[in-house]
C-alpha cells in the first residue's frame, strides 16, 4: 500500500487544538492508517516579500500513513476535513485554521493543475522537513535527494519542537 506524508498547519483559533483535532479525524477516516507522526513544531510565518504584517506562529506536523486512495482521492479527503474545521480560505500566504498537504506519496512524481506531489516547497521548509527527519531519516525526496542532505542545507532557527500531539 502507497506511503504517504501529510504536512499538517495552522495558525489561528489554538492551532494546537487544530492539529490535535485534525490527527483524531485522520485516525478515524476509514480509508488512512497512521502509522507514525513528527509531534509538534512551531514556527515563524512565512511573508511576502515586503509585506510586513506580523501574522502569529504557526504550529506545523507530519504525519505517516497508508493508505489505498489515489493522490486526487486523497487530496478530496484532506480538503473535505480542511472545510469540515472551519478552515478561513484566505488569501495565498494569509493566516488559516488548518492547513493538510501531500508532502509525499510514494516515490510518485506528479504535476497535474491541482496537484504537485513531491509538494513544490518541500526542499526549503525546515518546518517540513525537520518533522519528516523525525519520522524517517532515511527517506529520499524523489527528484530532490536524500532528506537528510537537504535538512543540512536549511536553517531551522525559526523552528522550535514542542512535543508529542497528547501532551
Ligand atoms: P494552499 O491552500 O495554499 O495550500 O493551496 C491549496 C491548493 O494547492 C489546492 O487547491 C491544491 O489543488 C493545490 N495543491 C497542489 N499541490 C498540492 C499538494 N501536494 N498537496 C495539497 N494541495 C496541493
Amino acid at each position: 500500500m502507497p506511503v504517504v506524508y501529510i504536512g499538517l498547519g495552522s495558525n489561528l483559533d489554538n492551532p494546537q487544538q487544530q492539529l490535535r483535532s485534525a490527527l483524531k479525524i485522520l485516525v478515524e477516516t476509514p480509508q488512512l492508517r497512521i502509522l507514525a507522526d513528527s509531534g509538534l513544531y512551531q514556527s515563524r510565518a512565512m511573508t511576502l516579500p515586503g509585506d510586513e504584517t506580523l501574522q502569529p506562529d504557526y504550529i506545523n506536523a507530519v504525519v505517516q500513513l497508508e493508505t489505498d486512495l489515489l493522490p486526487a482521492q486523497l487530496l478530496d479527503t484532506l480538503q473535505m476535513i480542511e472545510d469540515r474545521q472551519g478552515r478561513v480560505r484566505a488569501e495565498r500566504w494569509g493566516a488559516r485554521t488548518l492547513d493538510l498537504d501531500i508532502l509525499l506519496y510514494d516515490d510518485l512524481q506528479m504535476n497535474s493543475e491541482r496537484l504537485t506531489i513531491p509538494h513544490a516547497g518541500i526542499a526549503e521548509r525546515d518546518f517540513v522537513l525537520y518533522p519528516l527527519q523525525k519520522i524517517d531519516n532515511t527517506l529520499n525526496i524523489p527528484g530532490r535527494g536524500p532528506l537528510s542532505e537537504l535538512v543540512a542545507s536549511v536553517s531551522d532557527k525559526n523552528l522550535q519542537y514542542l512535543g508529542e500531539f497528547n501532551e
